[in-house]
């Protein structure tokens, strides 16, 4: 049983190290985007950056001020780039294992969570990478895996420049650890149509494992004293 536990614990770290490995040479790989697919992405950027630009500000009064437009490029950076590299990872890994992959915008989604964020509640389902072709499995589990992995990935990113950048653009790297470390987390939720309940149904031990590191990087605002 030990030999046997031990065995299952080093082949999902070899997992998630080539995962994480893989999410960051994704970013510099020859991918092809259709011109539709390109459009959602900048309607799916645009649309959650909006969202989140209202969600950080204190005043609505202020949403016609240049400080509205900085919050805008803050979120841009932050959520919005995770949101697409998150959907960017699922396609790179369903097209590296023989599967056709788009990304498609849900642009009422898209329209109801800017109209949400005025209430202070932030709920993203921008849409969703369609996967033609078939995936086994364990495909279909590290598919589902490289999302909240490019999170995370983004998240201890966010992390290191905290430390290295100026007081002044520190909220960028607070923020980018947040909302990578939030987004990662939600996903992780073991039902319905998440991405956690791909993994789950994959290997309960990765599922365990990646939450938890998750978790502690979520964590980690704690005793940074982000806010
Ligand atoms: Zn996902």
């Amino acid at each position: 049983m030990i030999i046997c536990s031990s065995a299952t614990s080093f082949g999902a770290s070899t997992v998630v190290f080539e995962i994480v490995l893989n999410t960051m040479l994704c970013l510099y790989s020859n991918m092809r985007f259709s011109k539709r697919e390109k459009t959602a992405i900048l309607k799916t950027w645009i649309a959650i950056s909006i969202a989140f630009a209202i969600f950080m500000t204190d005043n609505f009064s202020s949403i016609l001020s240049w400080q509205f437009l900085v919050n805008i490029i803050l979120a841009g950076v932050t959520a919005g780039l995770g949101v697409i590299l998150h959907e960017v990872a699922h396609k790179y890994f369903a097209n590296k294992y023989g599967a056709y992959a788009e990304y498609e915008s849900n642009d009422q989604m898209l329209l109801l969570t800017i109209i949400i964020s005025f209430f202070r509640v932030i709920f993203a389902a921008p849409g969703a990478v369609k996967i033609i072709g078939h995936l086994d499995r364990k495909e279909r589990g590290l598919v589902a895996l490289a999302g909240p992995l490019c999170n995370f990935l983004l998240g201890l990113i966010f992390l290191a420049l905290f430390f290295v950048l100026s007081p002044t653009l520190r909220p960028v790297a607070s923020y980018g650890l947040i909302i990578n470390s939030w987004i990662a987390l939600f996903n992780m939720i073991p039902a319905l149509s998440f991405d956690g309940a791909k993994i789950w149904e994959y290997n309960k031990l990765t599922y365990f494992g990646t939450t938890a590191l998750i978790i502690i990087l979520f964590l980690s605002q704690v005793p940074l004293k982000l806010f």
